[in-house]
Formats: structure tokens, C-alpha cells, sequence
């Protein structure tokens, strides 16, 4: 039998990425202290909440604020959220490097689909080293948005264009993620999913095929 052609859709942070929160738990401290407010954020605070948007990150950590401070806060962060401030933190996930590029030396395709704005994500792929590893980029942008926004539906959609753009079987789209919102739009988008589990983060409850420590385990697939 011939080999089927897969495509690997992939969440970027927590899962192919590892650190970013490290940063942004830098970013509160320096906000707290650009505004004289006492502090004494810890990290594992900020992973807890790992995966809500910047605007909740920051009520939850400067309670007092009201909706205007917040968003005036929100533009610090966007500042000092740079390229060199992520080059800092934002390593490739173990392992992940390899397994990209395994996938595609076998034929395969990578794709990423994010709840950040393309123009955080994108230079984030190159900081790690996976710019040339990814075929495309599916950004959605939630974390500096204020509206209303289910990640589920918008990466359904995402999903499932593609499947039938490409004409895949469900054995042959492949959702790998760390959050819930991964694998509910992989599987109302009838695909394979794979729910990678990071130690020292909260941990979905999922009804994902597969649950995984490694992101090597993925390459069952190849
Ligand atoms: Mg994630």
C-alpha cells in the first residue's frame, strides 16, 4: 500500500515553543514596578493561568486596575514584548526541531494554527528555528483582542478548510496541541489528535486519541 500524505497541524505555544510565559512573567514584574504596585508574582501563577489572553493575564495579576488602566497596560506589554525580549526566553520545545524535520523529510507537512496575531507568531517561528520546517502559518489573533472569541470554532474552520482543500481522510490530519481548544476543534474537525502534556502545567481534561510527554511520540505516524 502506498504511504498516505499527512499533514501535522500543530498549536505554536506550549507545545512547540516553551518559555514565552517565562518572559511574560518578566513583563508583569517590570510593570509592577514601572507603576510602583508591590509584587511578588510567581511563576508557577503565571502558568497556571497559561493560555487566557494578555488582558486576563493582567487582571488577575493587577486587580485593582480598572478597564482603561488595563488597557493602557496592555501597550506596555506590547512594547516590551519584542524581538529581543523573546529571543531571551522563547526556546523550540524538546525534541521538537527533530520531530519537524523528520515529518518532512518523510513527506510530510507541517502547518502551524495559533491564537496569536500573525505578526507575533511568525517571527516567533524564525527565533526558534522552524522557519524552515513549517509550510504555513494559521494565525488567529485572540490575545490582544477585546472582542468575544472562541479558539474552538476558529480553529474548526481552520481545519477543516484544509482537509478539504487537500482532500485528506481523517488518518491523514493530524491536530497536536496543549490545550483543550486544540483538541475539541480537532476533534469536531474529525481529525487525529494527539494532546501533548507538559509537566508543571495545567493539564486539560481531553478526549484526545492519544496523550503524550514526548512530542517524539508523534512520529508513530510517519
Ligand atoms: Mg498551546
Amino acid at each position: 500500500m502506498k504511504k498516505q500524505f499527512k499533514v501535522f497541524a500543530w498549536d505554536f505555544h506550549g507545545t512547540l515553543e516553551q518559555g514565552v510565559e517565562v518572559g511574560f512573567w518578566h513583563i508583569l514584574k517590570a510593570i509592577a514596578k514601572k507603576r510602583g504596585i508591590a509584587e511578588n508574582f510567581k511563576l508557577s501563577e503565571v502558568r497556571k493561568l497559561y493560555g487566557v489572553t494578555v488582558a486576563n493575564y493582567l487582571r488577575h495579576f493587577f486587580p485593582e486596575s480598572n478597564e482603561a488602566e488595563i488597557r493602557e497596560v496592555m501597550k506596555d506589554v506590547a512594547t516590551i514584548q519584542n524581538q529581543s525580549h523573546l529571543k531571551k526566553y522563547v526556546r523550540a520545545a524538546p525534541g521538537a526541531i527533530e520531530v519537524l524535520g523528520r515529518i518532512r523529510a518523510a513527506g510530510h507537512k507541517n502547518i502551524v494554527l495559533s491564537n496569536s496575531h500573525p505578526d507575533h507568531i511568525k517571527p516567533l517561528i524564525k527565533i526558534v528555528g522552524m522557519a524552515e520546517l513549517i509550510d504555513e502559518v494559521y494565525a488567529i489573533d485572540r490575545h490582544y483582542t477585546h472582542k468575544k472569541f472562541d479558539p474552538v470554532v476558529e480553529k474548526t474552520k481552520v481545519l477543516k478548510r484544509i482537509k478539504k482543500q487537500d482532500q485528506l481522510g481523517r488518518s491523514q490530519l493530524i491536530a497536536i496541541g496543549d490545550r483543550a481548544s486544540d483538541i475539541n476543534a480537532g476533534i469536531a474537525a474529525g481529525t487525529v489528535t494527539y494532546q501533548f502534556l507538559r509537566r508543571g502545567f495545567p493539564i486539560d481534561e481531553t478526549d484526545a486519541d492519544y496523550k503524550i510527554y514526548h512530542l517524539s511520540e508523534i512520529l508513530r505516524e510517519i
